[in-house]
This record gives structure tokens, C-alpha cells and sequence, in this order.
């Protein structure tokens, strides 16, 4: 785990969040919103590389990390603390997909990873964030869960069980913290144009005939899924805890029989 230092600039951010698979997609798009309005952000992930992105920003920290290790977990908490003083929120936003048919030999090894990386994952980032949110006096956890934890699609059972997991978890979780001033929810995205629909993306046949089954005829961009993660980090939805926010241009509203 490496981490850039950024010396402390005279304007000072006054809130902090942590943004996990922030070096790419959804979570890239949420750091970069964050930064730009004022709030520091520790952005983690396994890629390296792709955190060098945000070289250079000052509100931004990195940390290059495995979300389902608790050590990355912590440091990510420490180092809000060290380079912002407090924590206020935690995106637990790094999921991977990759799930084989459920007879292949090597299915049960790449849903253990799945659900690793998607469930173990976002647990260890509540476990390690509330002590840090309690001691700011509250805070706000979004997990990013997806439309496939509330329907499923075909051959992707273990992404659709962990993400459906992950639905029920930020319930429990935000029973569990409530009285603690923390609220706890779940971004639904639906399609989204990021890496991990990027096959769609590079093949246009397919992507109009993916979009025809969308209302609102076209995937999200990350900007999108952000902005529902600024409102659901932000005091302006202080009154919501314990579900999800479905961002998915109406996908899961229809029964699929649009003209
Ligand atoms: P993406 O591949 O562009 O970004 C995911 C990021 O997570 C990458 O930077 C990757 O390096 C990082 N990551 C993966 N495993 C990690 C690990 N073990 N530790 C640290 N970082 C890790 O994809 P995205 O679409 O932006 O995905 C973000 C989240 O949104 C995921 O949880 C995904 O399941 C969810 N989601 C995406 C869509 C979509 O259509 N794109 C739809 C619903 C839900």
C-alpha cells in the first residue's frame, strides 16, 4: 500500500470522505466530484496506476489497496485522519464482476473472489469507518450495490447474490447505527458507461439493442451515479437511512415490453 503526501494547503477542506475503486468509473467520477466541491478525499484502490489520475489535486489523497483486506481498510481510515483531521463519509463503491456458469469447474473460486471483493469488502469499510464517523459526530456510508442485486440476469448469479447481499447488509447496518448519527445506504446503479460495460460500449449493435430496453434509451454516465452519491453523503438527505437509491433510467420500473 503506497499513499501520495500532499502538503496541507491554506484552504483546507472542512469534510472528508474515503471513495474505494475510486481509479476508475462510478468511484473516479465521485472523487472528482467531491474534490471539485470542496470536500477532501482519500481514493483507494488496487490499481495503482490508474490513481495517478489524481496527482497533482491537493483534496485528494491515494491509497493503493485491496478493499477485501481489512489492513487497507484502516489505513484508508488513517489517512483521512492524518491528512483531514475527521472522516464524515465512506463510498464503498470497488466491485468486480466475473462470474462463471454455475457448473464450471472453476465457478466456486471466482464467486469467492466476487463475493470478496463486493460484500467482505464493503463490511470490512463499515466496520473500519464508524469509530472515525462516530468521533466526527456522524457520517454517511453509500454502498454501491446495483439493479442486478434487486432483479437478476442470466449467468451471473454470484454478482447478482453478492450484490443482492449488499442490499440487505446497508438494512441491517443502518439499524445497527442509527442511534450512533450514522446513516447507511445503497447506490442501485443501473448501466453505466465505465470499464466494466466497456464490451457493450465497443459494440454498437449490441448497445442500441441494451439501450431499446432502457426508458430513458441510454446507459448513465459515472457523473450521474455521483451525483446521487453527493446527495446521499449530504446533510440533504439526512432524514434518509436503510435503503436504495435505484439510478438506473427506469430499467428496473418496466417489465422489459417497451416498443
Ligand atoms: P470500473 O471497473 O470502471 O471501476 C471499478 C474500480 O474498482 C476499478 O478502478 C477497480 O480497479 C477497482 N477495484 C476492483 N476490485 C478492487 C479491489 N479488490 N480493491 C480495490 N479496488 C478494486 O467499474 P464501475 O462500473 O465504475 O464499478 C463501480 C461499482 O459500480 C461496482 O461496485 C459495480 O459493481 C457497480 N455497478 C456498476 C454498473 C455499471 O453498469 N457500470 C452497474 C451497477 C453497479
Amino acid at each position: 500500500m503506497t499513499s501520495n503526501t500532499v502538503e496541507p494547503g491554506s484552504s483546507e477542506p472542512s469534510r472528508a470522505v474515503v471513495v474505494t475503486g475510486a481509479a476508475s468509473g462510478i468511484g473516479r467520477a465521485t472523487v472528482e466530484l467531491f474534490a471539485q466541491r470542496g470536500t477532501g478525499v482519500v481514493a483507494v484502490d488496487h490499481d495503482e496506476a490508474g490513481l495517478k489520475a489524481f496527482a497533482g489535486d491537493e483534496r485528494i489523497v491515494t491509497l493503493a489497496g485491496d478493499v477485501s483486506s481489512e489492513d487497507a481498510n484502516r489505513a484508508a481510515v488513517a489517512l483521512a485522519l492524518e491528512r483531514f483531521g475527521r472522516l464524515d463519509g465512506a463510498v464503498l463503491n470497488a466491485g468486480i464482476g466475473g462470474t462463471l456458469p454455475l457448473e464450471h469447474p472453476g465457478a466456486l473460486e471466482a464467486a469467492e473472489r466476487i463475493l470478496s471483493v463486493n460484500l467482505r469488502g464493503p463490511i470490512l469499510g463499515i466496520r473500519t469507518a464508524a469509530p472515525a464517523l462516530r468521533a466526527s459526530g456522524g457520517g454517511s456510508i453509500v454502498v454501491t450495490a446495483s439493479v442486478a442485486g434487486i432483479r437478476a440476469d442470466p449467468g451471473n448469479w454470484a454478482y447478482n447474490a453478492s450484490k443482492g447481499a449488499l442490499l440487505n447488509l446497508v438494512r441491517a447496518a443502518s439499524l445497527d447505527y442509527a442511534v450512533q448519527g450514522i446513516r447507511v445506504n445503497a447506490l442501485a446503479p443501473g448501466l453505466t458507461r465505465t470499464r466494466i460495460t466497456a464490451g457493450v460500449h465497443e459494440n454498437p449493435a449490441l448497445l442500441s439493442l441494451i439501450a431499446r430496453n432502457i426508458p430513458l434509451q441510454r446507459f448513465a454516465e459515472p457523473r450521474e451515479q455521483a451525483e446521487a452519491v453527493w446527495f446521499l453523503i449530504s446533510p440533504a438527505a439526512s432524514y434518509i437511512t436503510g435503503t436504495a437509491l435505484v439510478v438506473d433510467g427506469g430499467l428496473d420500473a418496466s417489465l422489459g415490453l417497451l416498443p
